[in-house]
Protein backbone atom coordinates (compact mmCIF):
# COMPACT_ATOMS: atom_id res chain seq x y z
CA UNK A 1 0.00 0.00 0.00
CA UNK A 2 1.19 3.58 -0.79
CA UNK A 3 1.77 5.90 2.10
CA UNK A 4 -0.27 8.96 2.06
CA UNK A 5 1.15 12.19 1.98
CA UNK A 6 0.77 12.98 5.53
CA UNK A 7 2.15 9.53 6.88
CA UNK A 8 5.32 10.28 4.54
CA UNK A 9 5.68 13.65 5.98
CA UNK A 10 5.89 12.68 9.32
CA UNK A 11 8.23 9.55 8.51
CA UNK A 12 10.43 11.31 6.07
CA UNK A 13 10.28 14.55 5.83
CA UNK A 14 11.06 16.21 9.35
CA UNK A 15 14.23 13.87 9.44
CA UNK A 16 15.46 14.75 5.89
CA UNK A 17 14.79 18.59 6.74
CA UNK A 18 16.37 18.77 10.11
CA UNK A 19 19.63 16.77 8.82
CA UNK A 20 19.85 19.11 5.79
CA UNK A 21 19.43 22.05 8.00
CA UNK A 22 22.33 20.81 10.42
CA UNK A 23 24.55 20.13 7.51
CA UNK A 24 23.99 23.47 6.04
CA UNK A 25 24.84 25.29 9.23
CA UNK A 26 28.09 23.33 10.07
CA UNK A 27 29.37 22.74 6.36
CA UNK A 28 30.89 19.25 7.80
CA UNK A 29 30.85 16.27 5.90
CA UNK A 30 27.96 14.09 6.79
CA UNK A 31 26.40 10.77 5.06
CA UNK A 32 22.96 10.76 4.04
CA UNK A 33 21.44 7.90 1.89
CA UNK A 34 17.64 7.05 1.76
CA UNK A 35 16.84 3.35 2.06
CA UNK A 36 13.11 4.05 0.70
CA UNK A 37 14.01 4.26 -3.32
CA UNK A 38 10.43 3.33 -4.66
CA UNK A 39 10.77 -0.10 -6.27
CA UNK A 40 9.01 1.28 -9.53
CA UNK A 41 12.32 3.38 -10.10
CA UNK A 42 14.18 -0.01 -9.94
CA UNK A 43 12.08 -1.31 -12.55
CA UNK A 44 12.63 1.27 -15.33
CA UNK A 45 13.80 0.11 -18.76
CA UNK A 46 16.64 1.93 -19.47
CA UNK A 47 19.22 1.91 -22.31
CA UNK A 48 22.00 2.53 -19.64
CA UNK A 49 21.76 1.45 -15.85
CA UNK A 50 20.86 2.83 -12.09
CA UNK A 51 23.49 1.59 -9.33
CA UNK A 52 22.10 1.61 -6.07
CA UNK A 53 25.06 0.21 -4.47
CA UNK A 54 28.55 1.85 -4.66
CA UNK A 55 27.15 5.48 -4.78
CA UNK A 56 30.43 7.00 -3.12
CA UNK A 57 32.03 8.32 -6.10
CA UNK A 58 29.13 10.58 -6.64
CA UNK A 59 29.48 11.82 -3.48
CA UNK A 60 33.13 13.71 -4.05
CA UNK A 61 33.99 16.62 -5.73
CA UNK A 62 37.07 18.62 -6.06
CA UNK A 63 36.09 20.85 -3.21
CA UNK A 64 36.55 17.36 -1.05
CA UNK A 65 34.87 18.95 1.66
CA UNK A 66 30.95 17.86 1.37
CA UNK A 67 30.33 14.11 0.70
CA UNK A 68 26.66 13.39 0.36
CA UNK A 69 25.72 9.89 -0.25
CA UNK A 70 23.13 9.32 -3.04
CA UNK A 71 20.42 6.50 -3.26
CA UNK A 72 21.66 5.39 -6.53
CA UNK A 73 23.66 6.53 -9.32
CA UNK A 74 22.29 6.68 -12.89
CA UNK A 75 24.69 6.05 -15.95
CA UNK A 76 22.54 6.98 -19.16
CA UNK A 77 22.91 5.30 -22.31
CA UNK A 78 20.88 7.83 -24.01
CA UNK A 79 19.25 11.02 -23.48
CA UNK A 80 15.89 9.19 -23.22
CA UNK A 81 17.13 7.61 -19.70
CA UNK A 82 17.71 10.98 -18.54
CA UNK A 83 13.80 11.97 -19.24
CA UNK A 84 12.53 8.81 -18.03
CA UNK A 85 13.54 8.82 -15.26
CA UNK A 86 13.32 12.67 -14.18
CA UNK A 87 9.89 12.58 -15.48
CA UNK A 88 8.97 9.49 -13.34
CA UNK A 89 10.14 10.87 -10.00
CA UNK A 90 7.88 13.66 -11.19
CA UNK A 91 4.97 11.84 -11.66
CA UNK A 92 5.76 10.65 -8.08
CA UNK A 93 5.31 13.92 -7.04
CA UNK A 94 4.96 14.77 -3.29
CA UNK A 95 5.17 11.11 -2.39
CA UNK A 96 9.18 11.24 -2.71
CA UNK A 97 11.57 13.26 -1.98
CA UNK A 98 13.44 12.28 -4.31
CA UNK A 99 15.58 14.88 -6.39
CA UNK A 100 18.44 14.46 -9.33
CA UNK A 101 21.88 16.11 -9.88
CA UNK A 102 23.52 15.96 -13.07
CA UNK A 103 27.36 15.35 -12.42
CA UNK A 104 29.80 16.39 -14.72
CA UNK A 105 33.52 16.00 -14.00
CA UNK A 106 32.58 16.50 -9.96
CA UNK A 107 34.42 19.58 -9.55
CA UNK A 108 32.41 21.07 -7.94
CA UNK A 109 33.69 22.92 -4.59
CA UNK A 110 30.73 22.28 -1.91
CA UNK A 111 28.59 19.92 -2.98
CA UNK A 112 26.65 21.48 -5.72
CA UNK A 113 26.72 18.41 -7.98
CA UNK A 114 25.23 16.10 -5.46
CA UNK A 115 21.93 15.01 -4.50
CA UNK A 116 21.37 13.77 -0.83
CA UNK A 117 19.25 10.83 -0.98
CA UNK A 118 18.55 11.16 -4.19
CA UNK A 119 19.83 10.38 -7.53
CA UNK A 120 23.47 11.32 -9.59
CA UNK A 121 23.33 11.25 -12.94
CA UNK A 122 27.11 10.61 -14.48
CA UNK A 123 26.90 12.34 -17.78
CA UNK A 124 29.84 11.56 -18.87
CA UNK A 125 28.29 8.07 -19.42
CA UNK A 126 25.52 9.40 -21.84
CA UNK A 127 25.83 7.64 -24.98
CA UNK A 128 24.56 8.39 -28.11
CA UNK A 129 25.99 12.09 -29.37
CA UNK A 130 29.02 11.77 -31.42
CA UNK A 131 30.55 15.30 -31.10
CA UNK A 132 30.00 16.55 -34.86
CA UNK A 133 32.05 19.70 -36.68
CA UNK A 134 29.83 21.70 -38.98
CA UNK A 135 32.49 24.14 -40.97
CA UNK A 136 30.91 27.34 -43.45
CA UNK A 137 30.58 30.33 -42.37
CA UNK A 138 30.12 30.04 -38.77
CA UNK A 139 31.59 26.97 -37.47
CA UNK A 140 30.23 24.81 -34.78
CA UNK A 141 30.62 21.85 -33.26
CA UNK A 142 27.62 19.68 -32.16
CA UNK A 143 28.51 17.80 -28.16
CA UNK A 144 27.06 16.19 -25.38
CA UNK A 145 27.00 18.19 -22.09
CA UNK A 146 28.91 15.35 -20.77
CA UNK A 147 31.36 16.33 -22.95
CA UNK A 148 35.13 17.15 -21.42
CA UNK A 149 36.29 20.57 -23.15
CA UNK A 150 39.50 18.86 -23.75
CA UNK A 151 37.43 16.13 -26.15
CA UNK A 152 35.90 19.03 -27.57
CA UNK A 153 39.00 21.01 -28.45
CA UNK A 154 41.01 17.74 -29.72
CA UNK A 155 37.67 16.66 -31.98
CA UNK A 156 37.67 20.82 -33.42
CA UNK A 157 41.59 20.40 -33.79
CA UNK A 158 40.61 17.99 -36.79
CA UNK A 159 39.50 20.68 -38.62
CA UNK A 160 41.39 23.30 -37.59
CA UNK A 161 38.77 24.71 -35.32
CA UNK A 162 38.73 25.15 -32.03
CA UNK A 163 36.30 26.92 -29.37
CA UNK A 164 36.48 30.41 -28.45
CA UNK A 165 36.01 31.15 -25.23
CA UNK A 166 37.38 28.74 -22.60
CA UNK A 167 37.92 27.96 -18.60
CA UNK A 168 42.27 27.69 -17.50
CA UNK A 169 41.53 23.87 -16.81
CA UNK A 170 39.91 22.29 -19.86
CA UNK A 171 39.04 18.92 -18.06
CA UNK A 172 35.37 19.98 -16.94
CA UNK A 173 32.16 19.37 -18.57
CA UNK A 174 30.46 21.29 -20.99
CA UNK A 175 27.09 20.98 -19.10
CA UNK A 176 29.24 22.14 -16.02
CA UNK A 177 30.75 25.27 -17.14
CA UNK A 178 27.97 25.91 -18.75
CA UNK A 179 25.50 26.44 -15.78
CA UNK A 180 27.86 28.71 -13.95
CA UNK A 181 29.43 30.71 -17.23
CA UNK A 182 33.08 29.75 -18.04
CA UNK A 183 35.37 32.17 -17.77
CA UNK A 184 39.52 32.69 -18.50
CA UNK A 185 41.93 35.24 -20.86
CA UNK A 186 39.65 35.29 -23.55
CA UNK A 187 36.27 36.40 -21.95
CA UNK A 188 37.35 40.33 -22.73
CA UNK A 189 37.18 39.88 -26.45
CA UNK A 190 34.52 36.21 -26.90
CA UNK A 191 32.90 36.71 -23.65
CA UNK A 192 32.35 33.63 -21.35
CA UNK A 193 31.58 30.44 -22.44
CA UNK A 194 27.68 30.87 -21.80
CA UNK A 195 28.22 33.61 -24.80
CA UNK A 196 29.25 31.36 -27.01
CA UNK A 197 26.40 29.01 -27.60
CA UNK A 198 24.26 28.39 -30.65
CA UNK A 199 21.79 25.71 -28.82
CA UNK A 200 21.33 23.40 -26.15
CA UNK A 201 18.81 20.08 -25.76
CA UNK A 202 17.62 20.67 -22.54
CA UNK A 203 15.75 18.05 -20.23
CA UNK A 204 13.28 19.88 -18.04
CA UNK A 205 12.24 19.38 -14.63
CA UNK A 206 9.53 17.82 -15.65
CA UNK A 207 11.57 15.41 -18.10
CA UNK A 208 10.50 17.38 -21.19
CA UNK A 209 13.17 17.05 -23.72
CA UNK A 210 13.48 20.26 -25.10
CA UNK A 211 15.74 22.02 -28.28
CA UNK A 212 16.19 25.57 -27.36
CA UNK A 213 18.14 28.61 -28.89
CA UNK A 214 17.69 32.63 -29.16
CA UNK A 215 15.28 31.66 -31.93
CA UNK A 216 13.42 28.66 -30.14
CA UNK A 217 12.22 28.18 -26.31
CA UNK A 218 14.47 31.23 -25.73
CA UNK A 219 13.33 31.70 -22.34
CA UNK A 220 14.78 28.16 -21.40
CA UNK A 221 18.05 28.78 -23.11
CA UNK A 222 18.62 31.56 -21.50
CA UNK A 223 17.52 30.44 -18.25
CA UNK A 224 19.91 27.44 -18.60
CA UNK A 225 23.00 29.53 -19.25
CA UNK A 226 24.94 30.29 -16.19
CA UNK A 227 21.53 28.96 -14.20
CA UNK A 228 23.35 26.33 -12.05
CA UNK A 229 21.62 23.15 -12.77
CA UNK A 230 18.08 24.50 -11.99
CA UNK A 231 16.21 24.65 -14.53
CA UNK A 232 17.34 21.65 -16.67
CA UNK A 233 20.01 19.06 -17.86
CA UNK A 234 22.08 19.91 -20.33
CA UNK A 235 22.13 16.77 -22.86
CA UNK A 236 23.43 18.05 -25.97
CA UNK A 237 25.16 22.05 -27.09
CA UNK A 238 26.14 23.77 -30.10
CA UNK A 239 29.36 25.67 -29.29
CA UNK A 240 30.50 28.52 -31.93
CA UNK A 241 34.13 27.85 -33.24
CA UNK A 242 36.90 29.68 -35.12
CA UNK A 243 39.85 28.69 -36.69
CA UNK A 244 42.77 27.28 -34.32
CA UNK A 245 46.03 29.09 -34.62
CA UNK A 246 48.84 26.35 -34.42
CA UNK A 247 50.70 28.52 -32.22
CA UNK A 248 50.80 30.97 -29.32
CA UNK A 249 53.06 33.37 -28.02
CA UNK A 250 52.87 33.29 -24.10
CA UNK A 251 53.81 36.36 -22.05
CA UNK A 252 54.86 37.25 -18.13
CA UNK A 253 55.94 40.39 -16.93
CA UNK A 254 55.66 41.46 -13.34
CA UNK A 255 54.52 45.16 -12.06
CA UNK A 256 55.10 45.80 -8.40
CA UNK A 257 52.45 48.86 -8.48
CA UNK A 258 48.96 47.90 -8.47
CA UNK A 259 47.68 50.80 -10.35
CA UNK A 260 50.02 50.47 -13.33
CA UNK A 261 49.02 46.61 -13.40
CA UNK A 262 45.49 47.09 -13.39
CA UNK A 263 45.76 49.87 -15.64
CA UNK A 264 47.20 48.26 -18.11
CA UNK A 265 45.13 45.37 -18.16
CA UNK A 266 42.27 47.60 -18.74
CA UNK A 267 44.29 49.26 -21.57
CA UNK A 268 45.04 46.05 -22.99
CA UNK A 269 41.08 44.56 -22.99
CA UNK A 270 39.78 47.81 -24.57
CA UNK A 271 42.65 48.19 -27.13
CA UNK A 272 41.40 47.09 -30.73
CA UNK A 273 44.80 45.07 -31.98
CA UNK A 274 45.39 43.79 -28.99
CA UNK A 275 46.52 39.91 -27.28
CA UNK A 276 44.47 37.16 -27.11
CA UNK A 277 44.04 36.03 -23.79
CA UNK A 278 44.84 38.39 -20.95
CA UNK A 279 44.73 37.21 -17.13
CA UNK A 280 46.77 38.07 -14.26
CA UNK A 281 48.02 36.47 -10.50
CA UNK A 282 48.68 38.39 -7.11
CA UNK A 283 52.30 37.12 -5.65
CA UNK A 284 52.65 37.53 -2.09
CA UNK A 285 55.46 36.92 -0.10
CA UNK A 286 57.00 34.67 -2.45
CA UNK A 287 60.78 33.67 -2.93
CA UNK A 288 62.40 32.17 -6.09
CA UNK A 289 59.79 33.01 -8.05
CA UNK A 290 61.22 33.72 -11.31
CA UNK A 291 63.31 30.47 -11.16
CA UNK A 292 60.15 28.27 -11.41
CA UNK A 293 59.55 30.30 -14.35
CA UNK A 294 62.46 29.07 -16.16
CA UNK A 295 61.71 25.77 -17.11
CA UNK A 296 58.60 26.71 -19.37
CA UNK A 297 59.92 30.76 -20.23
CA UNK A 298 62.90 32.54 -20.97
CA UNK A 299 63.63 35.78 -19.88
CA UNK A 300 64.23 38.25 -22.23
CA UNK A 301 67.58 39.40 -20.06
CA UNK A 302 68.81 36.65 -18.32
CA UNK A 303 71.49 38.50 -16.39
CA UNK A 304 68.90 41.31 -15.10
CA UNK A 305 66.43 38.76 -14.66
CA UNK A 306 68.97 36.89 -12.35
CA UNK A 307 69.29 39.93 -10.32
CA UNK A 308 65.42 40.52 -9.83
CA UNK A 309 64.23 39.92 -6.01
CA UNK A 310 61.05 39.17 -5.42
CA UNK A 311 61.29 38.07 -1.52
CA UNK A 312 58.61 39.80 0.34
CA UNK A 313 57.47 41.84 -1.80
CA UNK A 314 53.63 42.16 -3.49
CA UNK A 315 53.71 41.63 -7.34
CA UNK A 316 51.15 41.66 -9.70
CA UNK A 317 52.37 39.19 -12.66
CA UNK A 318 50.39 40.52 -16.26
CA UNK A 319 50.00 36.93 -18.27
CA UNK A 320 49.30 37.17 -22.20
CA UNK A 321 49.12 35.12 -24.85
CA UNK A 322 49.29 36.05 -28.79
CA UNK A 323 47.84 32.98 -31.23
CA UNK A 324 50.15 32.67 -34.35
CA UNK A 325 50.78 30.15 -37.38
CA UNK A 326 54.07 29.50 -38.39
CA UNK A 327 54.03 31.62 -41.91
CA UNK A 328 53.29 34.63 -39.57
CA UNK A 329 55.93 34.71 -36.96
CA UNK A 330 57.70 38.15 -38.18
CA UNK A 331 54.20 39.73 -37.85
CA UNK A 332 53.50 38.28 -35.21
CA UNK A 333 56.39 39.39 -33.20
CA UNK A 334 56.05 43.32 -34.07
CA UNK A 335 52.52 43.49 -32.83
CA UNK A 336 53.59 41.64 -29.81
CA UNK A 337 56.86 44.36 -29.43
CA UNK A 338 54.39 47.00 -30.01
CA UNK A 339 51.82 46.41 -27.70
CA UNK A 340 54.53 45.40 -24.54
CA UNK A 341 56.20 48.99 -25.44
CA UNK A 342 52.86 50.26 -24.45
CA UNK A 343 52.89 48.57 -20.56
CA UNK A 344 55.00 49.81 -17.60
CA UNK A 345 55.99 46.40 -16.58
CA UNK A 346 59.58 46.17 -14.52
CA UNK A 347 61.72 46.02 -17.40
CA UNK A 348 63.79 43.23 -16.08
CA UNK A 349 61.01 40.63 -16.12
CA UNK A 350 60.03 39.76 -19.29
CA UNK A 351 59.22 36.51 -20.00
CA UNK A 352 58.27 34.92 -23.03
CA UNK A 353 57.34 31.38 -24.45
CA UNK A 354 55.97 29.98 -27.79
CA UNK A 355 53.98 26.39 -27.19
CA UNK A 356 51.59 24.62 -29.65
CA UNK A 357 47.58 26.26 -29.09
CA UNK A 358 46.71 22.63 -27.50
CA UNK A 359 49.70 23.01 -25.14
CA UNK A 360 48.63 26.47 -23.77
CA UNK A 361 45.28 25.53 -23.69
CA UNK A 362 45.70 22.37 -21.42
CA UNK A 363 48.64 24.12 -19.87
CA UNK A 364 46.80 23.42 -16.00
CA UNK A 365 46.57 19.32 -16.84
CA UNK A 366 50.61 19.61 -16.89
CA UNK A 367 50.24 20.96 -13.21
CA UNK A 368 47.44 18.54 -12.34
CA UNK A 369 49.98 15.58 -13.32
CA UNK A 370 52.22 16.64 -10.82
CA UNK A 371 50.23 17.16 -8.07
CA UNK A 372 48.40 14.04 -8.25
CA UNK A 373 51.67 12.52 -8.26
CA UNK A 374 52.80 13.93 -4.67
CA UNK A 375 49.21 13.27 -3.29
CA UNK A 376 48.45 16.82 -3.49
CA UNK A 377 45.55 17.25 -6.06
CA UNK A 378 42.95 15.39 -3.94
CA UNK A 379 43.04 17.88 -0.87
CA UNK A 380 40.15 20.26 0.22
CA UNK A 381 40.24 22.99 -2.44
CA UNK A 382 38.30 26.10 0.09
CA UNK A 383 38.25 27.87 -3.37
CA UNK A 384 36.64 31.26 -3.64
CA UNK A 385 35.86 33.41 -6.72
CA UNK A 386 34.93 36.93 -6.50
CA UNK A 387 33.79 39.52 -9.56
CA UNK A 388 34.56 42.93 -8.00
CA UNK A 389 33.24 46.42 -9.96
CA UNK A 390 36.30 47.92 -11.61
CA UNK A 391 35.47 51.48 -9.74
CA UNK A 392 36.20 49.12 -5.91
CA UNK A 393 38.98 47.34 -7.45
CA UNK A 394 41.73 49.67 -5.71
CA UNK A 395 40.15 49.08 -2.81
CA UNK A 396 40.14 45.99 -2.64
CA UNK A 397 43.12 45.15 -3.31
CA UNK A 398 44.82 47.49 -0.82
CA UNK A 399 42.50 45.89 1.93
CA UNK A 400 42.72 41.98 0.95
CA UNK A 401 46.78 41.77 -0.75
CA UNK A 402 47.63 44.48 1.90
CA UNK A 403 46.25 43.55 4.86
CA UNK A 404 44.15 40.13 5.12
CA UNK A 405 46.90 37.91 2.99
CA UNK A 406 50.43 37.64 4.74
CA UNK A 407 51.25 35.01 1.73
CA UNK A 408 49.83 33.36 -1.46
CA UNK A 409 51.15 30.27 -0.43
CA UNK A 410 48.33 28.17 -0.84
CA UNK A 411 47.77 28.34 -4.19
CA UNK A 412 47.49 30.95 -6.98
CA UNK A 413 45.31 34.30 -6.60
CA UNK A 414 44.19 34.95 -10.13
CA UNK A 415 43.42 38.93 -11.57
CA UNK A 416 41.88 40.23 -14.55
CA UNK A 417 39.07 42.59 -15.96
CA UNK A 418 36.14 41.52 -18.55
CA UNK A 419 33.93 43.32 -20.16
CA UNK A 420 30.31 43.53 -19.41
CA UNK A 421 29.35 43.96 -22.77
CA UNK A 422 30.75 40.70 -23.83
CA UNK A 423 27.47 39.27 -20.73
CA UNK A 424 24.15 38.50 -22.35
CA UNK A 425 21.70 39.78 -19.75
CA UNK A 426 19.10 37.49 -20.95
CA UNK A 427 21.22 34.51 -19.18
CA UNK A 428 21.19 33.50 -15.31
CA UNK A 429 24.24 34.20 -14.73
CA UNK A 430 24.77 37.31 -11.78
CA UNK A 431 27.98 39.61 -12.28
CA UNK A 432 28.71 43.41 -10.75
CA UNK A 433 26.30 46.20 -12.38
CA UNK A 434 29.77 47.81 -14.19
CA UNK A 435 30.59 48.11 -17.52
CA UNK A 436 34.35 46.48 -16.34
CA UNK A 437 34.89 43.94 -13.64
CA UNK A 438 37.13 41.71 -12.46
CA UNK A 439 37.48 38.07 -11.81
CA UNK A 440 39.25 37.34 -8.27
CA UNK A 441 39.87 33.74 -7.72
CA UNK A 442 41.72 32.44 -4.74
CA UNK A 443 42.35 29.00 -5.23
CA UNK A 444 43.67 27.66 -2.08
CA UNK A 445 44.76 23.95 -2.00
CA UNK A 446 44.86 23.15 1.96
CA UNK A 447 46.70 19.79 2.08
CA UNK A 448 46.68 18.02 5.92
CA UNK A 449 49.83 18.82 8.10
CA UNK A 450 50.14 17.75 11.72
CA UNK A 451 51.68 21.12 12.55
CA UNK A 452 49.05 23.55 11.31
CA UNK A 453 45.56 23.11 10.09
CA UNK A 454 45.47 25.15 6.53
CA UNK A 455 41.93 24.56 5.64
CA UNK A 456 40.58 26.16 8.75
CA UNK A 457 43.43 29.31 8.30
CA UNK A 458 42.07 29.45 4.88
CA UNK A 459 38.71 29.37 5.49
CA UNK A 460 38.32 32.12 8.26
CA UNK A 461 40.86 34.10 5.61
CA UNK A 462 37.90 33.44 2.90
CA UNK A 463 35.00 35.05 5.66
CA UNK A 464 37.38 38.22 6.44
CA UNK A 465 37.70 38.61 2.64
CA UNK A 466 33.22 38.57 2.33
CA UNK A 467 33.29 39.98 5.48
CA UNK A 468 34.98 43.34 4.31
CA UNK A 469 33.53 43.17 0.71
CA UNK A 470 29.95 42.91 2.39
CA UNK A 471 31.19 45.80 5.07
CA UNK A 472 32.18 48.25 2.40
CA UNK A 473 29.40 47.75 0.11
CA UNK A 474 31.98 46.51 -2.28
CA UNK A 475 29.37 45.30 -4.98
CA UNK A 476 31.06 42.10 -5.06
CA UNK A 477 29.12 39.28 -6.87
CA UNK A 478 30.30 35.55 -6.30
CA UNK A 479 31.25 33.01 -9.22
CA UNK A 480 30.65 29.58 -8.38
CA UNK A 481 28.41 30.76 -5.70
CA UNK A 482 28.01 29.12 -2.40
CA UNK A 483 24.93 30.56 -0.14
CA UNK A 484 22.93 28.39 2.44
CA UNK A 485 19.77 30.75 3.15
CA UNK A 486 17.24 31.75 1.04
CA UNK A 487 18.15 35.35 1.79
CA UNK A 488 21.75 35.13 0.70
CA UNK A 489 20.39 33.64 -2.25
CA UNK A 490 18.11 36.65 -3.05
CA UNK A 491 20.72 39.07 -1.87
CA UNK A 492 22.72 37.48 -4.64
CA UNK A 493 20.45 37.64 -7.56
CA UNK A 494 18.92 40.64 -6.25
CA UNK A 495 16.67 42.61 -9.12
CA UNK A 496 16.72 39.12 -10.69
CA UNK A 497 15.58 36.75 -8.03
CA UNK A 498 11.71 37.32 -9.19
CA UNK A 499 12.77 35.95 -12.97
CA UNK A 500 15.17 33.21 -11.41
CA UNK A 501 12.38 31.97 -9.07
CA UNK A 502 9.62 31.67 -11.62
CA UNK A 503 11.79 30.49 -14.40
CA UNK A 504 12.13 27.85 -11.46
CA UNK A 505 8.75 27.23 -11.26
CA UNK A 506 8.17 27.06 -14.65
CA UNK A 507 10.68 24.71 -15.59
CA UNK A 508 11.45 23.15 -12.26
CA UNK A 509 8.53 23.10 -10.46
CA UNK A 510 8.76 20.56 -7.66
CA UNK A 511 12.71 21.59 -7.18
CA UNK A 512 13.72 17.98 -8.28
CA UNK A 513 16.66 19.46 -10.07
CA UNK A 514 20.40 20.33 -8.65
CA UNK A 515 19.58 20.03 -5.00
CA UNK A 516 23.45 20.61 -4.31
CA UNK A 517 23.36 24.20 -5.15
CA UNK A 518 20.89 25.04 -1.85
CA UNK A 519 18.55 27.54 -3.44
CA UNK A 520 15.29 25.34 -3.63
CA UNK A 521 14.05 22.90 -1.75
CA UNK A 522 11.71 20.29 -3.16
CA UNK A 523 8.21 20.85 -2.79
CA UNK A 524 6.09 19.17 0.12
CA UNK A 525 2.94 17.43 -0.57
CA UNK A 526 0.07 20.05 -0.31
CA UNK A 527 -1.86 17.51 2.08
P1 LIG B 1 30.02 19.64 -11.85
O1 LIG B 1 30.84 20.14 -10.73
O2 LIG B 1 29.84 18.19 -11.93
O3 LIG B 1 28.60 20.38 -11.86
C1 LIG B 1 28.47 21.77 -11.60
C2 LIG B 1 26.99 22.14 -11.46
O4 LIG B 1 26.37 22.04 -12.73
C3 LIG B 1 26.19 21.23 -10.54
O5 LIG B 1 25.16 21.95 -9.93
C4 LIG B 1 25.62 20.19 -11.48
O6 LIG B 1 24.44 19.60 -10.98
C5 LIG B 1 25.37 21.03 -12.72
N1 LIG B 1 25.55 20.27 -13.95
C6 LIG B 1 26.57 19.47 -14.30
N2 LIG B 1 26.37 18.99 -15.54
C7 LIG B 1 25.20 19.50 -15.97
C8 LIG B 1 24.44 19.39 -17.16
N3 LIG B 1 24.85 18.64 -18.18
N4 LIG B 1 23.28 20.07 -17.24
C9 LIG B 1 22.84 20.85 -16.23
N5 LIG B 1 23.50 20.98 -15.09
C10 LIG B 1 24.67 20.33 -14.95
N6 LIG B 1 35.57 27.80 -14.05
C11 LIG B 1 35.71 28.83 -14.88
O7 LIG B 1 34.72 29.47 -15.23
N7 LIG B 1 36.93 29.20 -15.34
C12 LIG B 1 38.07 28.52 -15.02
O8 LIG B 1 39.14 28.86 -15.49
C13 LIG B 1 37.94 27.40 -14.17
N8 LIG B 1 39.02 26.67 -13.83
C14 LIG B 1 38.87 25.59 -13.03
C15 LIG B 1 40.01 24.83 -12.70
C16 LIG B 1 39.88 23.72 -11.90
C17 LIG B 1 41.10 22.91 -11.56
C18 LIG B 1 38.61 23.37 -11.38
C19 LIG B 1 38.46 22.18 -10.48
C20 LIG B 1 37.50 24.11 -11.67
C21 LIG B 1 37.62 25.23 -12.50
N9 LIG B 1 36.51 26.02 -12.84
C22 LIG B 1 36.66 27.08 -13.68
C23 LIG B 1 35.22 25.79 -12.21
C24 LIG B 1 34.30 24.91 -13.05
O9 LIG B 1 33.69 25.71 -14.04
C25 LIG B 1 33.26 24.33 -12.13
O10 LIG B 1 33.93 23.47 -11.27
C26 LIG B 1 32.14 23.61 -12.81
O11 LIG B 1 31.38 23.07 -11.76
C27 LIG B 1 32.53 22.57 -13.83
O12 LIG B 1 32.84 21.36 -13.31
P2 LIG B 1 32.11 19.98 -13.76
O13 LIG B 1 31.98 19.87 -15.23
O14 LIG B 1 32.85 18.93 -13.05
O15 LIG B 1 30.63 20.18 -13.21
Amino acid sequence: MRPSPMHFLRTHTANYLKLFIALLISGITMHISDPDVPSSLKMLILDGHLRFDDVSLAAKDFGNRYQLLPSAVLYPGSVSDISTTIKHIFQLGGNSMLTVAARGHGHSLQGQAQAPGGIVIQMESLQGIKPQVHAGEFPYIDVSGGDLWINVLHESLKHGLAPKSWTDYLHLTVGGTLSNAGISGQAFHHGPQISNIYQLEIITGKGDVHNCSAEQNSDLFYAVLGGLGQFGIITRARIALEPAPKMVKWIRVLYSDFASFSEDQEMLISAQNTFDYIEGFVIINRTGLLNNWRSSFKPQDPVQASQFESDGRILFCLEMTKNFNPDETEIMNKEVDMLLSRLRYTPSTLFQSEVTYLEFLDRVHVSEVKLRSKGLWEVPHPWLNLLIPRSRIHEFAREVFGIILQDSNNGPILLYPVNKSKWDNRTSAVIPDEEVFYLVAFLSSAPCTSDHDILEHVLKQNNKILEFCNHAKIGMKQYLPHYTTKEEWKAHFGARWEIFAQRKNKYDPLSILAPGQRIFHKALPSS
